[in-house]
Formats: structure tokens, sequence, C-alpha cells
């Protein structure tokens, strides 16, 4: 077998990282880096630099973005008596390009999980308390997954103590499936046609 330099390797190894990235792909990819110009590389090295170095976290959302608050939070057209709960920033961008939602959200961070130690603490679940004050409804927009609806019921004891409607997205979402996978039309029915829990 033919040695493979070590930067070349080096930079196979950091793929293999990616998700869904097996080795071949990996191989592939680092190839293709190789063949770029010195321009192209520098582009995509730099904007790896860029994400890591300008994007933060929403001080009131927890969603990614390049200023606090981010775009949504401070724009005075979204309703602020609705709040969607999902689990990472990849859901916010799902539901927003439905179209169908117009009021804010919060990030949790990754779903309670007993078995893998994630619990309450883990996970923004407090800020969503601290933002109650002009909230009339919670849409608990986690997946259908064994942790999503851990999440869900955890999420709807504590709020409904607080006075305020909690609802989820509709069913007709496949159990197991990934919010930020679902089409853009069955995430949107999925919304208009949320139930009360
Ligand atoms: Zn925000």
């Amino acid at each position: 077998v033919q040695s493979i330099p070590e930067s070349l390797q080096k930079l196979i190894e950091e793929f293999t990282r990616f998700p869904g990235v097996g080795r071949k792909t990996a191989q592939r990819l680092a190839f293709h880096v190789l063949k770029n110009t010195r321009e192209e590389a520098e582009s995509l090295a730099n904007a790896i630099r860029a994400v890591k170095e300008k994007i933060s976290h929403c001080s009131q959302c927890h969603n990614i973005t390049e200023r606090d608050p981010c775009e949504i939070c401070a724009d005075p057209k979204r309703d602020r008596s609705v709040l969607c709960v999902v689990e990472d920033a990849m859901d916010v961008i799902a539901i927003e390009k439905t179209s169908e939602y117009r009021g804010l959200y919060h990030v949790l961070g990754g779903l309670l999980s007993p078995l893998d130690g994630v619990g309450p603490d883990d996970l923004n679940i407090q800020g969503i308390e601290d933002r109650l004050e002009d909230v009339k409804e919670v849409i608990l927009a986690t997946n259908p997954s064994v942790e999503g609806e851990t999440t869900a019921h955890y999420l709807t004891k504590l709020l409904k103590s607080k006075n305020v409607n909690v609802s989820r997205l509709a069913r007709g979402i496949p159990m197991g499936s990934d919010v930020e996978y679902i089409d853009e039309a069955t995430l949107a029915r999925a919304l208009e046609g949320r139930v009360t829990v």
C-alpha cells in the first residue's frame, strides 16, 4: 500500500469526523481539496474559521446568530405571544422555511436523555421560564423520538403550572423522524394543526 503523505492523512481524518462521512468519502473530499487552487482552499479554511469566530448564541432564544439578540428576537413584527420550543438551530431554519410561523423560538440545545446523563440542567430550559411574561402559547416542536417525547412531557408539566397554553405539532410527522428533515408542506400542516396538551 502506497503511504499517504502525513498532511493529507490529517485532512482525511478531519473529514471522517463529519456526520455521515465514511473513510472513502473523506478521502474523496481530501483529494478534492488537494486539487483545488490555493485560493479555493484558503477560501474554505477562512469560511470554517469565520463561523467559529462570528457565530454565537442569542442570549434570548439561544439560536445561532452573528449579533445579539438574533434577527428573529429583534424583529418587531414577530408575534411575542407565541414561543416555539425546538431542539436545535437547524429546526429553526426548517420551521422558518414554511413561512407558517411568525412567533418567537426557544432553542433547547439538545433533548432530555436520562440514559445518556442529559438532564434539565444541561439544556436551555430555565431560560424558557424567564421568557414567559408576554407568552400565551408555547408550541413544543421536539422530534417524535423517545428523547423528543421525554422532553415534551417534562416541559408540558413544567409549563402547565405557569398559566400558559401548551401545544404540540400535529401527528402526521412520522415517529423517529427529524423536524429538520421533514418537508416544508408536512411541517407547515403539523404547525397549523397543532394540538393543545
Ligand atoms: Zn434570538
